[in-house]
């Protein structure tokens, strides 16, 4: 199906039932109003002259105007391209330019970006780019008028027209290793895996989904608006950016069923001074995904805040995103220790990165993934393209992974992360894990850097759970001896007061490598 029809039979189901709750502004839409919204936004665009397979970008912070662009401009085959609110006029050139951005739908401003100033800086340079709209500016409510010249019959033709495997979307990945790639994906791809991570969810149209994560990112958009629309649930916005404050009242003023987020988020949440306050017990699943989930926060996540039935989701932008997701009656040991089995209709092996041979159970590789969710490509870049997707359709990750007799897929790490310290493969990951058990220690990095004697030596860089009761090296070195080998134990300890993020959530763990080795801590 396209994502249009999908969301055309949520609403013959479900129209009275909520569909969008943004709780900054207070406004909410039934999935019969979010309907017409979506398409008064779609008729604009026609209006505005996008063709099949144009490109309209978004460039927003989370908001409802951000859902409804997503399914408009998959209802007249337009391709949405997402643009990471955090770009600035550099950035934000390149990708108009380089999807060839007729129309781009953008917010005005959010806090100290000005994007509507950024916009009009780089608008000379980009020749594609015809037409603006603001979000909260009188050209959105310009977009809704001249919709209302055209006739209904010339969306139907246009849906007529559309098929699943069109492109409905170029995502951009999180930029974590380096320059964030479009990934090109298909209604097929994204709408299968957005009703499959809700499936396994549980999900009705009884639950009720806070998302802090941004729209921007597959997380957003696809986990989160796909999987609620398709299973006739209802999207709660608690901010237009991640606030930990604000997604614990959303969840406690709208009743939520189900939270999102990346590690960082939860434990944001879980630290709050007032954290015990807030009423969570309406809560009884969510997503933690996109970069490793410690043990010791699923722990808290699972207790403190309800969420017995939590998944962890394994994925990347290129796979729609998600290849592996825990189970709702997983025991704690599989919920934290994995990232869970295999989605329905996908292929997942793990491959020697060296030979290309699928290794033994147990043993460690490079994980590949095939099936309906791989990506069409990224967008323009063949030769990107060939280099991660081979001629059998694998999509290689980059991730290490191990497999287990049952299927359980643990991720050991990026490769690009590994340490090798004296010949050593170091996982940051486990020391990661095990330094998380530390009582002053809220949230930690490990990384490897340069050294003489032993090519790469380990570094913990900390953020401490209270600033007063300082850590020293000894006193962590003191805590890993006879519990961790002693290749890795951390040769150096950094504490830091916030890590560098990219705006999904995740470290970007070669900033951190930088910044240790341009001086002393
Ligand atoms: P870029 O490709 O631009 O460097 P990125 O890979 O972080 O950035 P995304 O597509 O957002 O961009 O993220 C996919 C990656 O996130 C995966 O390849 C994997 O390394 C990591 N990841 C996702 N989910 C998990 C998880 N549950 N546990 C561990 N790592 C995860
Ligand atoms: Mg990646």
């Amino acid at each position: 199906d396209t994502i249009g029809a999908d969301l055309a039979f949520t609403i013959e189901r479900f129209g009275d039932r909520d569909a969008l709750v943004d709780v900054p502004s207070g406004r909410r839409w039934t999935y019969a109003e979010f309907g017409r919204a979506v398409e008064e936004v779609a008729l604009g665009l026609l209006a505005k002259g996008v063709a099949k397979g144009d490109r309209v970008g978004i460039w927003a912070v989370n908001c409802p105007e951000w859902v409804m662009t997503q399914y408009a401009t998959a209802r007249i085959g337009a391709i949405m391209v997402n643009i990471n609110p955090a770009y600035r006029v550099h950035e934000l050139g390149y990708v108009l330019r380089q999807a060839g951005i007729g129309v781009l739908v953008a917010s005005v401003e959010h806090k100290a970006s000005d994007y509507r100033r950024m916009v009009e800086q780089v608008r000379a340079d980009c020749p594609a780019l015809r037409d603006v709209v603001y979000i909260d500016d009188p050209t959105w409510a310009g977009l809704v008028r001249i919709g209302e010249g055209v006739p209904r019959e010339r969306l139907a033709e246009r849906e007529a027209q559309l098929s699943c495997h069109d492109p409905v979307n170029i995502q951009y990945t999180s930029g974590t290793t380096g320059f964030a790639k479009g990934a090109t994906l298909s209604h097929h791809n994204i709408l299968n895996n957005g009703y499959f991570v809700g499936e396994l969810l549980g999900y009705t149209e009884a639950d009720r989904v806070c998302l802090p994560v941004p729209f921007y990112h597959c997380f957003g958009m696809v986990m989160g608006n796909l999987a609620v629309t398709s299973h006739g649930a209802c999207a709660v916005i608690p901010a237009p950016v991640f606030d930990a404050t604000a997604a614990l009242h959303a969840v406690e003023r709208e009743r939520c069923t189900s939270l999102y987020g990346v590690p960082t988020m939860f434990i944001a949440e879980l630290d709050l001074p007032d954290f015990a306050t807030y009423d969570l017990s309406s809560l009884r699943t969510g997503i933690m995904a996109g970069s490793p989930c410690p043990t010791e926060v699923m722990k808290r996540v699972m207790g403190e805040m309800h969420m017995s039935e939590v998944a962890i989701c394994y994925g990347m932008t290129e796979t729609s995103p998600v290849s592996t997701q825990t189970r709702r009656d997983d025991d704690i040991t599989r919920r934290t220790g994995t990232v869970g089995r295999v989605l329905p209709h996908i292929e997942v092996k793990i491959v020697d990165p060296e030979t290309g041979e699928t290794t033994g159970r147990g043993e460690p590789g490079e994980l590949c993934t095939r099936g309906y969710s791989v990506m069409l490509g990224y967008w323009d870049e063949p030769q990107r393209t060939a280099e991660a997707v081979d001629a059998e359709r694998w999509m290689h990750t980059g991730d290490l992974a191990v497999m287990d007799e049952d299927g359980y897929v643990r991720i050991v790490g990026r490769i690009k992360d590994m340490i090798i310290r004296g010949g050593e493969n170091v996982y940051p990951r486990e020391i990661e894990e095990f330094l998380y058990t530390h009582p002053k220690i809220s949230d930690v990095q490990v990384i490897g850097v340069p050294d003489e004697k032993y090519g790469e030596e380990i570094m913990a860089c900390v953020i401490l759970r209270d600033p007063e009761r300082p850590l020293s090296r000894d006193e962590l070195a003191r805590f890993c001896r006879g519990r961790l080998a002693h290749y890795k134990i951390p040769r150096y300890l950094r504490i830091l007061e916030a890590f560098p993020m990219t705006v999904s959530g995740k470290v970007r763990k070669v900033e951190l490598r930088e910044q240790a080795t341009a001086g002393p801590a």
